[in-house]
């Protein structure tokens, strides 16, 4: 290629805009041109598209969010969107694509890569780590160290109260946030969309340790649970166990935002760096993962939502530690 555009598709993580500055300035080292596509597919089909320079990626390695802004493009979906954009790309000479999202991101640029014979490159971007092919997604690091210094203040509270927390977290389809902090904040219970959550047992595990006083008690769940979520844990244990304090804490949105941490910016600048690499050796189609830490290369069409890929163990390691 001798144009490339970098976007930032789906929900955003920290990390990304690591990644957007590795892709740029890799491009620029190799000779290439690169664009900036903002918001997505969406900006493609607007033709919201703009050169981009060494400094147009200057003092954001450390900063959350996406300055490319991120969106979800309905117009793509449809063979008609993708023509539009494909003629935008093409006004701008735009021959290679690598594209920083989900495994919904990357379903989108497999089809158009299909269609319009673009090579495209994926980045993993997404807090819930839930991808096949790769150990780490962009934005996970950050978001799971966020919540265990949030659950770590609400574990001050419930100590100085004698309260049962329940916290929930993100994670519609995955528990790895949950298992995570859960398992770094010292949660007596863990709840996970990948298991079948036994409420009874929960609700015995918790009259037992309210029988030795147990000084701090933690629920972690995620918020795609089979339970329905930390209110449904909520209301659930409140009336097994009227004489408990209990209350729910939804962590939300501050889990998606903040400056990354180190882990999140090195892979994303390695992933970013890699992602140009591929294009210049003329791959087509792959998502740039790291596996034993390594570089892996997995096909587009394979780069879709893991799920229980976590180790079993560790839910035994929760129930071990916790008693
Ligand atoms: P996350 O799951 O982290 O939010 P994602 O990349 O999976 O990220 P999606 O909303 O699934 O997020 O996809 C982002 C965009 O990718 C969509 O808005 C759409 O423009 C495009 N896209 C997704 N699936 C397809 C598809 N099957 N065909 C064409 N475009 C698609």
């Amino acid at each position: 290629p001798t144009k490339i555009g970098v976007l930032t598709s789906g929900g955003d993580s920290p990390g990304m805009n690591a990644a957007i500055r590795a892709v740029v300035r890799t491009g620029l080292h190799y000779g290439l041109e690169v664009f900036g596509i903002h918001r997505g597919y969406a900006g493609m089909v607007e033709d919201d598209i703009e050169p981009m320079n060494s400094r147009s990626v200057a003092n954001i390695i450390q900063r959350g969010g996406t300055i490319l802004k991120t969106a979800r493009c309905k117009e793509f979906m449809t063979p008609e969107g993708r023509k539009i954009a494909y003629d935008n790309l093409r006004k701008h000479g735009i021959d290679g694509l690598v594209i920083i999202g989900g495994d919904g991101s990357f379903r989108g640029a497999q089809i158009f890569s299909n269609e319009y014979d673009i090579p495209c490159i994926g980045i993993p971007g997404t807090i819930d780590k839930d991808m096949a092919g790769t150990d780490f997604t962009i934005g996970f690091d950050t978001a799971v160290n966020t919540a265990v210094r949030a659950i770590d203040k609400i574990r001050d509270t419930a100590d100085a109260h004698d309260r049962l927390f329940i916290v929930e977290v993100m994670g519609r389809d995955a528990g790895y946030i949950a298992l995570h902090s859960g398992i770094a904040t010292g949660a007596e219970h863990i709840l996970i969309p990948e298991t079948k959550t036994n409420v009874e047992e929960i609700i015995a595990g918790l009259t037992e340790k309210e029988k030795r006083r147990k000084l701090v008690n933690l629920i972690v769940v995620a918020e795609g649970d089979d339970t329905g979520g930390g209110d449904e844990v909520g209301k659930m244990v409140k009336e097994r166990l009227p004489n408990a304090d209990v209350r729910v804490c939804i962590l939300g949105h501050i889990q998606r935002g903040g400056s990354p941490t180190c882990l999140d910016r090195l892979i994303a600048s390695r992933m970013g760096y890699h992602a140009v690499e591929c294009l210049m050796e003329g791959k087509h189609n792959v998502m740039v993962g790291i596996v034993n830490n390594r570089m892996h290369y997995l096909p587009l069409d394979n780069a879709v939502k893991a799920k229980e890929r976590f180790n079993k163990e560790w839910l035994r390691i929760v129930k071990i530690l916790a008693s």
